[in-house]
């Protein structure tokens, strides 16, 4: 196995989470679940899993795709990331691994082929060359490439590799070498080069030189930030909050948020969920309205709207905000100031502002609540998603740790 093949869970957390897909540090999720979890979200992020058709598919007959900026028509983004940029950092992997896609689109434009990222201080790295880019049947392009997971220490010293990297073809076949972020950036490219490969037709074989002999032939697509209603999809398929399962939905009866498939489950998992049970199970519970009023426009910077989406503005009768959190008590932010107060949770599924000239009840609920909280003008809160516009909110229970968001 290569080191890029390896994955513990807490890296697969984390890939998840720089997805959009935010489960707890703790979850007692199998490694399977979440492994799936992750091909299920980069199959999202490829502008959606049913773009590919359920065959195999043979990239002989494609035409090539011309189109430049070629990056420009793989990298996807939305508004929430152009207003971060510069902001977003190493942590953030998903956004580093487009990056490193979007260097590998330049690299084509100028008409380079073979590619290398590494990082600084480790040995193991990437060998990319780029075979061709290509129409997919849709239109939009397919970048078609072979890869190796490679120690790049142990390589730098060998015949075959050093003639691989030099010009032979002229100038432009030179090996070009890049940077990562991280070695856990590289296996999220790893793992979705080797999601791809196994879409790739076996009809389809492109010449390869001896030293590539071992190289996986696999290919990229579009890619970009999974929408709210991706990771809806994601989060209602959560089924046993310990395994994962879908077999049985029995609730927590103390306090009715968490789901598990069987008793073993949820004993395995009550050390954990006590603390919370009791304090929700003990608190009172408040239904606040959010719904806009006739002349309310929210704005919302949203990272989870992709650029290919219209939702930068949203007007009241546009529709409300996707249920990410399924029916799960979850943590929301209240901030208040004479006028207003605004409400949303840490993915931004929704940003609720809310005047105190239109909703004073609601408005004076959040005053309240945000009263006892830091320089009494904000404060976390559990809630659960009612309705549409609607959340229950615990008003009289803090969370045991002060959230950093
Ligand atoms: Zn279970
Ligand atoms: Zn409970």
């Amino acid at each position: 196995m290569s080191e890029h093949e390896h994955l513990s869970r807490s890296e697969t957390l984390r890939l998840l989470r720089s997805l959009g897909v935010d489960l707890p540090a703790d979850t007692k999720s199998s490694d399977k679940w979440l492994r799936n979890k992750l091909t299920q979200a980069l199959n999202y992020a490829q502008l959606a899993p049913q773009k590919f058709s359920s065959s195999q598919i043979d990239f002989s007959n494609h035409m090539d795709y011309a189109l430049k900026p070629l990056k420009s028509k793989i990298v996807q983004t939305n508004l929430y990331e152009s207003v971060m940029d510069g902001l977003l950092d190493g942590s953030d992997q998903f956004a580093c691994m487009r990056n490193a896609i979007g260097v590998m689109c330049d690299e084509w434009d100028m008409g380079y082929r073979k590619l290398s990222f590494e990082k600084e201080g480790k040995s193991c790295g990437i060998l990319i060359r780029i075979i061709s880019v290509v129409k997919s049947s849709k239109g939009g392009p397919s970048m078609i490439l072979l890869f190796k997971s490679v120690n790049m220490e142990a390589l730098k010293s060998a015949p075959e590799f050093r003639q691989w990297s030099r010009s032979s073809d002229g100038e432009q076949d030179t090996l070009r070498p890049h940077h990562s972020n991280s070695v856990l950036e590289q296996k999220l490219l790893y793992r979705l080069l080797s999601i791809n490969a196994m879409r790739v037709a076996d009809a389809y074989r492109p010449d390869r030189s001896d030293f590539e002999h071992d190289f996986t032939l696999s290919f990229l697509r579009p890619i970009g930030p999974l929408t709210m209603s991706d990771l809806g999809k994601l989060n209602a398929e959560a089924g046993c909050f310990i395994c994962g399962s879908n077999d049985n939905h029995l609730r927590c009866t103390g306090c009715q948020s968490i789901i598990y498939c069987s008793k073993a489950c949820q004993k395995e998992d009550w050390k954990r969920h006590k603390p919370l049970c009791n304090s929700l199970a003990g608190g009172t519970w408040t239904t606040l309205d959010f719904s806009p009023t006739n002349n309310l426009f929210t704005s919302q910077i949203n990272r989870f709207h992709r650029s290919d989406q219209q939702l930068k503005i949203k007007k009241p009768n546009e529709g409300p905000p996707p249920n990410i959190h399924s029916d799960q008590p979850f943590l929301i932010k209240i901030q208040v100031n004479a006028f207003g107060s605004l409400v949303y949770d840490r993915a931004r599924s929704f940003e609720w502002n809310v005047l105190s000239a239109e909703k004073p009840d609601t408005w004076a609920a959040c005053h309240d609540m945000a009263r006892t909280g830091f320089l009494g003008a904000k404060c976390y809160r559990w809630a659960k998603r009612e309705s549409d516009w609607k959340l229950s909110i615990c008003v009289d229970r803090v969370p045991d740790e002060m959230p950093k968001w």
